[in-house]
């Protein structure tokens, strides 16, 4: 982004033919810029700062994708806009609409992949599920996205571009509409914290009054833990957090999240704390998502570990069905075997929910959001030809 904006805008002012330069090269993408580099691109235009201020709320709150939908701008600027800048939201190659009424988006970014947002109404609550990169390196064992490898980070305009589609998909991105994004999980393809700083960026588009204006308490980072970035996270946002813990031990996490080998348990658990405890204001806990895999991480003395493992955490948990997927052997927890597992941790005295399956009819459930990823690492490869070859799979032994 930044890069962008210093091409063309160095070529507007070496060339000394502002618009055959700017022709030449790739357009601003106004559409992911934060404010303040929305500020500074404006004073290079010899604009002031409330141009930005309008130009975004034009962007995000009215859904404009045209410098002409804005008529409280000047005409002489909308055209000179026009040659160097744009606002290109990513491709919806499809819409699919559950009974349920989730709604999955299939998104074309550049390079021909495809990665997925989720949109799940809950009553007077719409949560969006938003992706943070194309496919994932992190192979955690039960993860479809995992499975495919990783391909790039997105770019803030493709993040934030996601509540963008989906807000004007219904309706809400226009004067008095009703907002229906009320919430958004970074849980969609990849791992938040490896791609910072756009993920950073577009989080705080998502809370920023002139933008989505959404609460700091409705905006969740889901990490599987990548240690160094969380120590920095509280320098840039207030959101909540959200940690994927998924074993109550190292040995089991190490199978299951082989990220934990290089940041175990302990150190996870010290950075969230560190960044709940930065944030200014008090009473604020850490989600802590649990995937129940059947015999594998479901058994009561897991359950137990757990309440031992986070009695000097401030959290709450919330319990996510293993959703089945091609290429993993692993089965859904049972009823009962849940059941058991959230009375132990409530009589534990843990505010313990369960993620309900939504979408189930267009494969929008966690864990199903698979895309399609043009895999630069090859792991779907070596993963499927594993398969092929009929190598037994390796279910946890249970301790
Ligand atoms: N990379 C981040 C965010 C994306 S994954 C993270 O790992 O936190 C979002 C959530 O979906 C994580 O808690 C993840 O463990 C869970 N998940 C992934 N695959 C799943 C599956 N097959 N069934 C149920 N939950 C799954
Ligand atoms: Fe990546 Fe999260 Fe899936 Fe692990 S669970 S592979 S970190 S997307």
């Amino acid at each position: 982004m930044t890069d962008n904006i210093q091409s063309s805008m160095s070529a507007d002012s070496s060339a000394g033919t502002p618009a055959v330069a700017a022709a030449e090269v790739a357009k601003v993408n106004l559409l992911g810029m934060p404010e303040a580099k929305l500020v500074a691109f404006f004073e290079t235009l010899g604009e002031k700062r409330f141009r930005a201020v309008q130009v975004m709320k034009w962007i995000h709150q009215l859904g404009a994708d045209s410098f002409d939908q804005m008529t409280n701008v000047s005409k002489d600027l909308r055209a000179k806009l026009e040659k160097i800048a744009e606002i290109r939201p990513p491709e919806v190659v499809k819409q699919l609409d559950s009974t349920d009424g989730t709604r999955k988006f299939l998104i074309r970014v550049s390079g021909g992949n495809v990665v997925e947002t989720v949109y799940i109404p809950d009553g007077d609550r719409g949560t969006l599920c938003v992706s943070s990169q194309v496919g994932c390196s992190l192979d955690c064992s039960f993860c479809a996205t995992g499975k495919q490898g990783f391909n790039r980070d997105l770019t803030a305009a493709e993040i934030i571009g996601q509540v963008w589609i989906a807000a004007k998909s219904f309706g809400q991105l226009q004067h008095g509409a009703e907002r229906s994004v009320t919430n958004v999980v970074m849980m969609g393809m990849g791992e938040p914290l490896l791609n910072f700083d756009n993920v950073v960026d577009s989080m705080n588009l998502m809370m920023h009054d002139n933008c989505y204006g959404i609460s700091k308490r409705r905006v969740t980072l889901s990490t599987s833990g990548v240690v160094p970035a969380l120590d920095r996270l509280s320098q840039y946002t207030d959101a909540c957090l959200a940690i994927s813990l998924h074993a109550p031990n190292d040995a089991l996490r190490n199978e299951l999240v082989p990220i934990n080998r290089k940041y175990p348990i302990a150190m996870l658990l010290d950075s969230a704390k560190r960044y709940i405890e930065a944030l200014p204001d008090t009473h604020r806990k850490i989600t802590i998502e649990y995937t129940l895999i059947d015999q594998v991480n479901d058994r009561p003395h897991h359950a137990h570990e757990l309440a031992e493992l986070l009695k000097d955490v401030p959290v709450k948990i919330n319990l996510i069905p293993f959703n089945p997927f091609n290429l993993s052997n692993y089965k859904r927890v049972s009823n009962n075997a849940l059941r058991r597992f959230q009375d132990i941790l409530m009589q534990a005295g843990y505010i313990t929910t369960v993620r309900t399956t939504r979408g189930d009819d267009i494969d929008a459930a966690c864990g199903q959001l698979a895309g399609s990823v043009n895999d630069i690492t090859r792991r779907s490869e070596r993963h499927r030809a594993r398969f092929d070859e009929s190598q037994p799979v390796k279910i946890l032994a249970q301790s």
